[in-house]
């Protein structure tokens, strides 16, 4: 079985409005980085995720890079040109993740010091931050991943870094929609990003937003986004300045998705338990979550192998062999994200566990990410779950 169209991982789903909004800012030539659709866009995000102020950004990972530095400016001060906000100090990270969580901490010259993960939502694990905290005192700023639009264990997460003082920015790139305890991700961070990237839950085409409760920090950060220009008649600088603010035409787009974010949430639950009743009986789990406590928005249905079941042979399989057979079927899956602490560019870099155990690397050897597209029909995904089972067939 080979589909003529791709199925692909996580692809845009549009709806029509957006081209409604691109060109109504082509017709009002609001063509710049100012306009109705980002003001739209903006009262909505802050809205929905509820916080008081969202700042259209040029993508996640510039929401990332602003938030990093606020949360260095705010620990040691507006550093001189050419110096990065951190001074070379350490920074509690995801491990398993998107580089793009984590990479502005090395554009602002800090340290990245690498958190395992835990098996209950494959999120930092707040044993191993614990841990970080007695190894390595004096670290003040914690970034930490929503993985797959699976909320992490925010309270505990939150409470450790009151207790050493600590600075947490949240990215909640991949999480946009989902709730802790009642509450939207984006807004339990002192600095939070979202993202609007082609492959989101919704998107763009590419995009971010800043969330925050401070007006002030809204103020810094649209500010650093346009070049950190003062109120002068002429171009006058005190801080550096980037060119990071969402375009309208983009907004546009950003705009006639917003409305569509809880159906493609919906979409999402229902692949993620089609894959779970798919794949029942097969000795693998689906990426868990916190049911209790938490709603993901199932941005990627992810599966892991159980560990006996690994190899060649009646009964077992290897990501590697499921991931060639989805592939040969025109689809898309995908390893799971590599962990930072086993990527060449933080090679030395410090990685804490829990309790010796490498969580992060076990998942990445023996998880995927299956085809999760919302475009994606339940005939299709039943062709896919019969190939994962063909797979343990030997
Ligand atoms: C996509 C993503 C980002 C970066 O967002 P962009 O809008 O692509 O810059 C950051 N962190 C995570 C976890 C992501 O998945």
């Amino acid at each position: 079985m080979r589909f003529e169209k791709r199925v692909w991982l996580a692809s845009p789903t549009m709806h029509g409005d957006e081209l409604r909004y691109m060109q109504e800012a082509y017709e009002t030539n609001w063509m710049s980085t100012v306009g109705k659709n980002i003001d739209e866009v903006e009262r909505q995000v802050a809205e929905k995720v509820g916080v008081k102020y969202a700042v259209a950004l040029s993508a996640g990972t510039a929401a990332l890079h602003l938030a990093t530095r606020l949360a260095g400016v705010r620990l040691f001060g507006v550093p001189k040109a050419g110096e990065g906000s951190l001074h070379g100090q350490k920074v509690f990270c995801s491990d398993m993740t998107f580089a793009a969580t984590l990479n502005p901490v090395a554009y602002e010259n800090g340290e990245a010091v690498f958190i395992d993960s835990e098996r209950d939502t494959w999120n930092m694990d707040p044993v191993a931050l614990e841990k970080a905290f007695e190894i390595y005192p004096d670290v003040k700023l914690v970034v930490l991943v929503h993985l797959y639009g699976t909320p992490a264990k925010v309270d505990e997460i939150r409470a450790i870094c009151k207790r050493h003082d600590a600075l947490l920015i949240e990215d909640a790139a991949e999480s946009f929609g989902a709730s802790y305890k009642g509450v939207q991700t984006g807004s339990f961070g002192d600095f939070n990003a979202i993202s609007f990237n082609g492959n989101k839950i919704i998107t763009g085409s590419s995009g971010g937003m800043y969330l925050t409760d401070s007006k002030e920090d809204a103020d810094r950060v649209r500010k650093w986004s346009t070049q950190s220009r003062e109120p002068a008649p002429w171009y006058q600088h005190e801080e550096i300045g980037y060119n990071y603010r969402m375009s309208n035409v983009i907004a546009g787009v950003v705009r006639g998705q917003l409305p569509h974010l809880e159906e493609h949430i919906a979409q999402k639950r229902a692949i993620y338990e089609r894959y779970k009743a798919g794949l029942a009986g097969l000795p693998v789990q689906m990426n868990p979550y916190d049911a209790a406590n938490s709603v993901p928005n199932f941005w990627l249905s992810c599966m892991i192998i159980d560990e006996n079941a690994i190899g060649e042979g009646r009964g077992k399989a290897t990501p590697a062999k499921i991931l060639e057979s989805i592939s040969a079927m025109n689809a898309e899956g995908r390893p799971i994200w590599k962990p930072m602490h086993m990527q060449p560019l933080y090679a030395g870099h410090a990685f804490v566990t829990a309790s010796g155990d490498d969580v992060g690397a076990d998942i990445f050897a023996r998880g995927l990410c299956l085809p999760s597209d919302n475009k994606m029909t339940p005939d299709q995904q039943e062709a896919i779950i019969a190939t994962i089972r063909e797979c343990f067939e030997g």
